[in-house]
């Protein structure tokens, strides 16, 4: 035998156990964007490495150490995409979809980000994420919160934390900026290697650092909501009402800077205590300058993106009951003759209930080893499909979660009971 393949560090494979709750978080997901009008994009996870610079910023950690960047045979530099506003901004400019309208959109796919792998953080990962195009106001960033809180309530999750923050614009975080640097500069001691390098790249990222020794410091630091130019402090008001108007409780957190450099004005995040150190589950904000930043013309911009694993971690882990992918009903056939009548069964009772999950025993073998095997599968019930059954023209049914007796019945009235297992 040779030896076998591995997989890729931080690359998972999503299959049985965990897959139901994917299924659910998607159907959840889709049901979302419809009631709010969002349109799904389907977008390339391959770009030109230059979008990802141009956009998430040469000062990010993502960008300068988290990126799977390679050379095509031709010579282009391309990336794996590590995160997809870039790509909805690319796209949006690319098909002129900006041209005198708005845009509405949400997209769902793989993200690569060359991190080190641990609970909840992976190289291949997976987000579900919004954008609006072509709002400027503080309504659409109300709607989009609005709409994650609903998601969270069709799930279940009533444990997660908003955290609020605005950036203000570009040329109020000017002045912040300076004193930020003034601040960092006379405790240079006291940073550690990342925070010096970020320093000099962009000192807002500091804020953003997750060691504790950094803590302290950055709790002392000026705070960037002292610095808002007025028309972000309105703006920011104006959110901060309609999200009490809904009821939709949150944390303003002037520390709050998020790790991608485009967002200006409101930035948020929702976070768990239930997933240790990974406790951002959603995040987003407004990133009204990266349109034109990319080459487009000048429109505002929004989003957010959630993080599938952690969501599943939190829906696996809540008390909620287990959702299952497990056939309905497990067909038994023993005999070339069975074979025959319970493949062509199987087949009509598919063309009658599309919803029926109803797996076919392939492969032969004695009653007693299709039996555990229906078993395993953890369908709720056998039917069962004998020498004896054939001759009769009858099938037996055998639940199989019961002590309920197993019962004949001929084709027509089995073809009635199918559908009270539906429900
Ligand atoms: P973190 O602070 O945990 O590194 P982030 O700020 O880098 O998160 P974003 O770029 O805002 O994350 O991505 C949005 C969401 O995607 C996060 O809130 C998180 O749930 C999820 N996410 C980000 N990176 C990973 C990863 N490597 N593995 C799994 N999920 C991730
Ligand atoms: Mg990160």
């Amino acid at each position: 035998m040779s030896d076998k393949i591995r997989p890729i560090r931080g690359v998972n494979d999503i299959y049985a156990d965990a897959a139901p709750y994917w299924d659910r978080l998607e159907q959840a997901v889709q049901q979302l964007f419809a009631a709010y009008g969002y349109t799904e994009i389907r977008l390339p996870v391959i770009e030109r490495t230059e979008l990802f610079k141009r956009s998430i910023g040469e000062g990010t950690d993502v960008v300068q150490k988290e990126m799977f960047t390679f050379e095509t045979r031709g010579g282009t530099s391309v990336t794996l995409r590590p995160e997809a506003t870039a790509s909805c901004v690319r796209a949006a400019i690319t098909n002129g979809w900006l041209h005198n309208q708005r845009q509405r959109m949400w997209y769902r796919g793989p993200m690569f980000r060359y991190e080190r792998p641990q609970k909840g953080r992976y190289r291949q990962f997976h987000q579900v994420g919004a954008e609006a195009f072509g709002f400027p106001g503080p309504d659409v960033d109300a709607e989009l919160i609005f709409m994650s809180a609903r998601l969270w309530q069709a799930l279940g999750l009533d444990d997660l934390t908003l955290r609020l923050n605005s950036l203000g614009t570009p040329a109020s975080r000017v002045i912040y900026r300076e004193q930020l640097t003034t601040y960092f500069r006379e405790h240079a001691d006291a940073l550690d290697d990342d925070s010096r390098q970020r320093l000099e790249l962009n000192p807002l990222r500091i804020l953003d650092s997750k060691n504790p020794q950094m803590q302290e410091l950055i709790a002392a630091a000026p705070v960037i909501t002292d610095h808002l130019d007025d028309e972000s402090e309105q703006h920011f008001g104006r959110l901060c009402e309609l999200l009490n108007d809904r009821g939709i409780a949150f944390e303003l957190d002037s520390r709050l800077v998020r790790g991608l450099d485009y967002y200006t004005r409101t930035v948020f995040e929702w976070e768990t205590d239930a997933l240790g150190a990974q406790a951002a589950v959603c995040s987003g904000g407004r990133y009204d300058g990266l349109v034109e930043q990319l080459g487009g013309r000048s429109t505002p911009g929004i989003g957010w993106a959630l993080g599938v694993e952690r969501l599943v971690e939190l829906l696996q882990i809540s008390d909620q009951p287990v959702p299952t992918s497990a056939p309905h009903l497990y067909l038994v056939m023993v005999g070339a003759e069975a074979e025959r009548t319970g493949l062509a069964l199987a087949e009509t009772l598919r063309d009658r209930y599309p919803q029926l999950r109803l797996a076919s025993h392939c492969g032969g073998g004695s009653f007693k080893s299709q039996l555990k095997a229906a078993d395993r599968s953890g369908a709720q019930a056998a039917l069962i499909l004998g020498e004896a059954e054939v001759a009769a023209g009858t099938v037996a049914l055998k639940p199989l979660r019961s002590d309920d007796q197993q019962q004949s019945l001929a084709a027509a009235e089995l073809a009635e009971r199918v559908g009270s297992f539906l429900t």
